[in-house]
């Protein structure tokens, strides 16, 4: 039996299924159907800029889209070019890999003030996200406040706070570096609403900020727990000593001397965001003080302010609904049964189970999904898939870009990398195609 699968979205969650997929029917036709030009999703425009390290999983992902049953649609956008429920009619089943593009909203009072930047916007704009292109944030100030203890708030405050140095070997855009580095940024706050034994960091993150150029950590060693034992004890086995050693090294940023480094990232715990202040623009941001009781943050009455001219809340990314498929407002998910959806229609990673996890965590639902299909379509194989597509593009006029154009493209990018530079990302769609199709007359 030779199904045809396609999958919206090539992010981790869409290669891992896609690799899934091949290994447990070795003649299934799998077919990605991407957004962007570019394949790897977060990989390449949410994985910072300076951890290329992260980066190198595309080259596994590279084995997946080279297999010969494995096809690449990029530009093509499900709800513009075709509709879900178009696409279901052509291939036997339909996986949705598309994450949680969106921001969660701050919903305070002042979070629609200018300097004010979710992290979904702040993140794409770093990595030269074509939708965020044009988001040119006003980075002229000294101080800057990061909310939320996850990783993201990490990676922002490192981006702002590294030197032109220690991003050289980065894909960091020009127009971005050009603004980053001519900041006058000294101060960036990263403020948890919760203790530090909640952070949400990992350690090699949360260590990564002791070891930058121009910049000191600062903890309030009064805010680490003197018991860990009690604040860890609702924690399991495992992210208790992952937890441990994030106090470890916190307590290590405590003693810290500064040796003359003239920037500082300042972690602040405890303290929930009330009001971002300011005209039309921020100038300041009020945070209420709170103690956590039983895993819960609670008010304490007592206020205090941080004065900055940007504020960038990274409080965790949404999924968006996508018309023809049901949607979850409140968990902000398509609710699924562990991957199924409907018949013929299967969800992985972000949009399946939330913005959580690493990477690899998106592998398992890759390998669910993949059993559940195999499980699932035992009707004759609609065998259209691919060919059925490509004609209805054909006749809507749209320019997909495939994996060989894809390929193309990175030899550019990686042609126009300047010094130790992995590549020079194209940043607008209208670039990438002119790129490859030459420039209009
Ligand atoms: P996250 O890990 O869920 O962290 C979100 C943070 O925002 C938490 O500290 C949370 O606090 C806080 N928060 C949520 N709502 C808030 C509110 N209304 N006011 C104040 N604070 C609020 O999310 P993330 O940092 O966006 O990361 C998403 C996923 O990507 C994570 O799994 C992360 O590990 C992964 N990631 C990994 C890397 C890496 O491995 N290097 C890099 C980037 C992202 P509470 O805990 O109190 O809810």
């Amino acid at each position: 039996m030779s199904l045809s699968i396609a999958i919206i979205g090539s992010g981790p969650a869409g290669f891992y299924t896609a690799d899934a997929l091949t290994s447990a029917c070795p003649d299934c036709r799998v077919d990605f159907i991407e957004r962007l030009p570019t394949p790897f999703g977060l990989i390449r425009g949410g994985v910072a800029p300076d951890h290329q390290t992260t980066k190198r999983v595309t080259k596994k992902y590279e084995n997946t889209a080279m297999m010969e049953q494995v096809n690449f649609y990029g530009n093509v956008e499900i709800g513009r070019d075709l509709s879900l429920d178009e696409l279901r009619t052509m291939y036997d089943a339909v996986v949705l890999a598309i994450g949680a593009p969106a921001d969660k909203k701050l919903t305070i009072p002042g979070a629609d003030k200018i300097g004010v930047h979710g992290s979904a916007a702040f993140v794409g704009w770093y990595n030269g996200h074509p939708d965020f292109r044009d988001l040119e944030p006003d980075l002229n100030t000294n101080a800057a406040v990061v909310i939320g203890n996850g990783n993201v708030a990490i990676d922002v405050a490192r981006v702002l706070l590294r030197s032109p140095d220690g991003m050289a070997d980065s894909d960091l855009p020009d127009h971005v570096a050009s603004r980053i580095h001519a900041a006058p940024i000294t101060d960036v706050h990263v403020v948890g609403r919760r203790g530090p034994a909640d952070a949400k960091f990992t350690n090699v993150e949360l260590r990564e900020m002791g070891n930058l150029n121009m910049t000191h950590p600062c903890v309030k060693a009064d805010q680490l727990p003197d018991d860990l034992d009690t604040v860890l004890a609702g924690y399991a086995e495992r992210d208790r000593r992952l937890r441990a050693r994030n106090i470890e090294t916190l307590r290590e940023f405590a003693a810290l001397e500064n040796q003359g480094k003239p920037k500082k990232v300042h972690f602040e715990f405890f303290a929930t965001p009330v009001e971002i202040m300011g005209g039309e623009r921020v100038e300041a941001i009020r945070f209420e003080r709170t103690t956590v009781e039983d895993g819960k943050c609670l008010g304490s009455g007592q206020f205090f302010d941080i004065e900055c001219g940007l504020v960038i809340p990274s409080i965790g990314y949404r999924s968006e609904p996508l018309a023809g498929a049901p949607f979850d407002d409140k968990q902000g998910i398509i609710p699924n049964d562990n991957g199924r959806i409907a018949p013929g229609l299967y969800a992985v990673g972000w949009i399946k189970r939330g913005p959580s996890g690493v990477i690899s965590s998106n592998r398992p639902d890759g390998n669910i999904v993949a059993e559940y299909i195999a499980e699932d379509i035992t009707a004759d194989p609609k065998r259209t898939g691919r060919d059925r597509l490509e004609a209805v593009l054909k006749e809507r006029h749209v320019r997909w870009v495939d994996y060989a154009d894809w390929k193309k493209l990175e030899a550019m990018e990686i042609e126009n990398a300047a010094g130790k530079a992995p590549r020079k990302k194209f940043v607008t769609v209208d670039d990438m195609i002119h790129a490859l199709d030459g420039f209009p007359n």
